[in-house]
This record gives structure tokens, sequence and C-alpha cells, in this order.
């Protein structure tokens, strides 16, 4: 069965030893070789004692037990006064072993579920380490139901799964020891497995029979059989992913993802993933920072969802302060949605209809640039410009004017970085002096086109376009979906040229990568074109349903506030510059044509020819088959055609970066 249980408390001395001795013993009557493990205990070692005696244990006893300490009090403690260092891979190996060669493993906890272990780390954290289900034990008597729900809620609340509760009587039944069963019962939706008499005396054959006569050791068999979910069979059957050839997805094996701690995911076979896209670009601090998940469950107890038709709500009033405070200077007024493409929509509809407000009608063109990616609605896919992506549907879509981005690597001029002359600027320059007059705004992905394979412009670039616009009045929309909150090094990719845009797109990493929240910024000035009497019609009349939705704001919220308490931009410093130097020796494979970084966010494209800058054909897949390759030493990354991204988030530590580089180095060298 090769299976594991884990016993905790509602508190210390409630019986654990007692109850994982008995059920040891009982299992193992009815034919199923089973052990139990102690792997931390403080107060001495007389448990550790008790349970080799009383369950006959013949293994090591480093793999029965990891740590003991003298001192009674919770490990945390007694490890620092005893100076002896609690490494929790010990514990596991010890568990994987064991769990090879059993088939249940029963593992002691000690005390609670909150008590620590090491610093942030208590005992609910091993048992998800262990990915273990639990059995709580309680006791019977007067004042056990606060702490027994209490143990329950938070059980559940954290993700472990429970079998069931038993609880110990003590030697005087009293009415508490009557009714608190049934009350347990009736408050929670666990299961109890038993209740337990007081065992006047402790040895094998008492402890095992009161057990075997008092706990229902056919729930906990039945909670084993319970038929394992095939996830994927399911996914395959009913889930159309995004940008995936689905006839291919259908043949192949693919990762499901069960849970995800700092910066690494865990699939349902419990297999660690670094995530080094960051969640497709999104996560900031690592995934479940505790902070942004205790302010969301904050803000479930206050309201989930209220719409900002007609109402407003806290969390979206507060974020849209905290924003218009580190926005480039001039945008005041901050428009809601949920993602990236809405973000960019609207600022389309807004620069629109901005001009006809202002009676300029002739108005009405978009300037974008070639490779330009901003989103999948309709709308944002006509001022996109990757061929791939959106070539299909020119039907669909409404024209913009399109000019060169500088992708320097394949500079469309034919120039060198030495002989560049801003060629791409230029073509800019000539379309906008030539139809400024129909011309309602410029969209730009600013400093880093990032879908079309993290294009870095030459630093001049994004300002130069900003005074283009002031000269010839013009919006100038800035979507920084992708750059935005750290990615290129800075809070935001305007800063680097101090430019302001007249609106700006925030998506993404806004919420720290939990909750999908999207914001348009505008200045006061077109804000104001929109204000009128009622009957006017100037209204925006435009919304989405969970538009400024306050458990989003509430994640976002607190994603800024880390940004600032954390002192993030400053911290990441260090990491962007160890980054480009690692990055350095990836410019010498011979299927490297070019490797383009800004902060977090990094490119590495190959080639078929380095030489001759020949690309691979599509039907090789070679950035898909690098990332196949990575994914089996444990490294999500998801490519842009041939351009390999790394795009970690802002928590990832320097040797995570040594490591991670290093595999993506030598899979890449292999290919
Ligand atoms: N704009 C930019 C620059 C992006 O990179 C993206 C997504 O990658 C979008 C817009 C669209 O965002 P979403 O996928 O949230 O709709």
């Amino acid at each position: 069965m090769n299976k594991g249980i884990f016993i905790t408390g509602t508190d210390t001395g409630v019986g654990k030893t007692i109850i994982t001795c008995g059920l040891v013993n009982v299992l193992k009557q009815k034919g199923i070789n089973t052990i139990a493990m102690k792997p931390i205990c403080t107060g001495g070692r007389k448990d550790i004692e008790f349970l080799i005696k009383n369950c006959i244990i013949k293994e090591d006893i480093d793999l029965i037990n990891q740590y003991s300490f003298n001192i009674p009090s919770a490990p945390y403690v007694a490890s620092e006064i005893e100076k002896t260092d609690i490494k929790i891979e010990n514990i596991l190996s010890a568990f994987n072993l064991l769990k090879e060669k059993y088939d249940i493993v029963i593992v002691e906890g000690i005390g609670g579920l909150l008590v620590p272990i090491k610093k942030n780390y208590c005992v609910c954290d091993l048992i998800k380490e262990l990915n273990l289900p639990v059995i709580i034990v309680s006791r019977a008597k007067l004042g056990t139901i606060n702490h027994t729900l209490l143990s329950i809620e938070y059980t559940e609340f954290i993700g472990i799964d429970i079998i069931g509760i038993i609880m110990n009587n003590s030697k005087n039944v009293s009415i508490a020891e009557k009714t608190n069963p049934d009350i347990i019962k009736q408050f929670s939706d666990v299961q109890l497995l038993g209740v337990i008499p007081h065992i006047d005396k402790l040895n094998k054959e008492n402890i095992t029979s009161v057990i075997k006569n008092n706990i229902s050791i056919k729930k906990i068999e039945n909670y084993f059989k319970k038929k394992k979910i095939n996830y994927e069979l399911k996914d395959k059957k009913y889930i159309w992913h995004p940008f995936t050839q689905m006839s291919d997805w259908i043949k192949e094996k693919q990762i499901i993802i069960k849970e995800a701690k700092g910066n690494y995911l865990k699939d349902i076979q419990g297999k660690l993933y670094f995530d080094g896209v960051s969640s497709l670009w999104v996560n900031v601090h690592g995934h479940r920072k505790k902070e942004i998940d205790k302010a969301i469950i904050k803000q479930i107890n206050s309201v989930s969802h209220s719409t900002l038709l007609g109402l407003g709500n806290i969390p979206s009033i507060e974020l849209a302060e905290k924003l218009v405070k580190i926005v480039p200077e001039g945008l005041k007024k901050v428009f809601y949605s949920d993602n990236g493409s809405t973000a960019v929509e609207i600022s389309l509809k807004i620069a629109f209809q901005y001009w006809q407000l202002l009676g300029n009608k002739s108005k009405t063109k978009f300037v974008s640039f070639i490779n330009a990616y901003h989103g999948d609605t309709i709308g944002s896919v006509s001022v996109g410009g990757i061929e791939l992506f959106h070539k299909i549907y020119k039907p669909l879509l409404f024209k913009s004017f399109k000019v060169a981005y500088p992708y320097c690597y394949r500079c469309i001029f034919k120039k060198t970085y030495l002989e560049c002359n801003f060629e791409c600027f230029k073509q800019c320059e000539e379309i906008i002096k030539k139809y400024h007059n129909r011309i309602a705004g410029v969209i730009i992905e600013p400093v880093v086109q990032a879908a079309s394979g993290m294009l870095v412009s030459p630093f001049g670039f994004l300002k130069k376009v900003r005074e283009l616009c002031d000269e010839y009045n013009i919006l100038l929309i800035a979507d920084e979906v992708a750059t935005g909150f750290g990615k290129t090094g800075k809070m935001f990719a305007c800063n680097y040229e101090n430019v302001s845009p007249d609106i700006l797109c925030l998506a993404k990493s806004l919420s720290g990568g939990y909750l999908p929240v999207a914001a348009t910024l505008t200045t006061e000035k077109i804000f104001d074109v929109f204000k009128g009497p009622y009957e006017s019609k100037k209204t925006f009349f435009h919304g989405h349903t969970y538009t400024g939705n306050p458990l989003s704001c509430a994640a976002a919220i607190e994603n800024l506030n880390i940004f600032e308490k954390e002192n993030i931009i400053e911290k990441i410093q260090p990491k962007i510059k160890f980054l480009h130097y690692e990055l350095k020796k990836f410019e010498n494979l011979k299927n490297v044509g070019d490797v383009r970084q800004k902060g977090f966010m990094v490119g590495i494209e190959l080639v078929k020819n380095k030489e001759t800058k020949q690309p691979y054909e599509y039907k090789e897949k070679i950035g898909i088959k690098v990332c196949q390759e990575l994914r089996k030493k444990g490294i999500i990354l998801r490519p842009l055609s041939d351009v390999i991204v790394f795009m970690p988030p802002l928590s990832v530590t320097i040797s995570e970066l040594e490591k991670f580089l290093n595999e993506i180095y030598n899979t890449i060298k292999n290919m």
C-alpha cells in the first residue's frame, strides 16, 4: 500500500503515543505491515522507547527518530538551546525509506499543528511536506470542544486531509466526556473514529485491545480505499488549454499542479518544480506568501465581491490610492478590470472616446508596433503584431499603423548596433508626421516587448516616442502588463526613461500573482473630458462584472505593501547583476543566437545556424523540446517559439539562479 498517516493532537499529552502504538499493533494483527516513527521528541526519549517496546520495532533507531531533546519545550526552542539544527530533509528521507518497506507508516507528531519546529516552520508544514492525511487526537474532557474544532478548522483550511478524530477519555467520566464527541460530530463534518476509555495499565496487550475494541479501523481502511481520481485523464477529457495544440496535449504526459510554496510548484505526484516563468509572468514574492494569503482571507471574511457599478468598496479605493502614488507622475484615475487584455481594450476605448468627445472626430486610428502583443481580445489583437497569433483574425480587426519596434538582433533595416541610427524610430516619426490628424494614440510595450521574445529597446526609444506624441497631440498608452511591478528591475519600465504615459495598463503581477485584477490609469485631463451632465452621454460606457473585485484588490494592496516593507526593488538589484553575469556564458553556445535581458525578463533566442541566424523550423518545436527536457530536471519554463523565456519570481535566491541557469545552460547545450 505504501501509505502514511500523521497522528497529531489538539494539545500536548493527549495520548498520541498510545494511539500510535495501538494502531500499529491492530493494523499488524490484520496483516498490514505497519510501523511507527516519531521524528522529533522533546522532554527526553520516553515516547520513543515506549513505541519501540510496545510496537516491537526492529528498525534502526535513526529511522524511527531523527531528533530528540531533553528540554520539554517546542522543538524550535529546544533545538536552539541544545544547539542542534533540525534538518527537515533528514525526516523526509527517513520517512521515504520506511514508506518503501512498509504498507503503512504512522508518523507521530509533536504537540499540535502550530507547534514550531524551526523558524517559520510548524508541525503543519511538516505534514504538508510529508503529504499525509491526519488523525487528530483530542481529549474528551471539559474544555476540549474549542481546541478540537479549531484544530479541525485549521487542518482543513490549510488543505490537509483529515481521516478522523480519536477522543481520549480521562479516568473520571463527567457530562463533558459524555456529550463532547457528539458536539464535535455536530459542529464539524469530520468522522469520529472512536472514543477510547482510560487505560489503567499501559502495556502492549491493553493498548492493543482498547484500540481494537473502540476505534473503527474499517473507517481508516475505507479512507485509503477511496478511488484515486485520475486528474490528468479528466483534464484531457474536459479542458481546452490556452495557446496549446490540443492534439499534442492529449498525446503527451502532462503535469497537474496540486500546490505551491515559495518559488516551487508541486504536482499531484509530489514532484517539485522551480517556477521559472513565475506562473506566466505574474508571481512576485513566491507562492503562499503569508501576508497575501492572510489579506485575502481577511477580505473573504468581509466581502468577496460587490460591484463597482453604482457602489464603491474599500479595497478598490485603497488600491487606487496606492497605485496613483507609485505610478509615473500625472496618472490620477484608476479604471479596473480583470486581465491584461481588458486593461488594453479599455485604454483603446478611452483614447478613442476622448478625441470623439473633444470633437476631434478624425482621430480614430492607433499606431502600434510590429511584434507587439497586447492580449487576445479583438481590440488588443488589432494593435498586436505577432503574425503567428494574429494573422488569421485580420478580417475581424480594425486597422492600425504598424511601425517597427527595435529588434536589434534581427534589425529589419539590416543595421548593426554600430550603424544604428534609430531607423525604427524614424519610421514611427514619419507615420506620425504624416497621419497625426487621424491618430488617437500610440500603444507601446515600454522597454521590453515581452511576448515577441523579450525584445529590449535601446535606451532613449521610449522617450523619443513620448516626445513625438507630445509634439503631435497624440495620447501615449504604455502597456506595462508584463513589465510592471519590478520585472524589469524598476517598479515600472517607464521609470527607466522617466516617461509618463497618458494611459497606463497594468495587470499580471498587480496582485502578486494571486488573483485576476487589472487597472487602466489615466490623467485627470483625460478623465475630465468624460465629465458632463447625465444627458450629455459622455459617460464611459464600459465595465466588467468583476471590476474592482475586493479580493483581488486586497491581494494587490498587500503585494504593494510587501514591495515597500521588504524594499524589493533594492533587494533584487544584486540578483539582476548576477543573472546578467551568468547569462554571458550562454552567448557562446552554438545554438544560441541572442541573449536578451532586462531585469528579471530574459529571452534566449535559439538558432539553427549561429553565423546566418537561420531559425529552426516551426515543426522542429525547439523551444518546446528544451522546456520538456527541463521539466524532467524540475524546472518549469514556457518558450515563445524559439526563445527560451526565464522570468522567475522576484523572490528567487542567488543560489537558485545559479543552480537553475546551469541546468538551462546544459540542456540548451545538449540539444
Ligand atoms: N499586454 C502585454 C504586454 C502582455 O504581455 C499580455 C500578456 O502576456 C497582455 C497584455 C494580456 O494579458 P492577459 O493575458 O492578462 O489578458
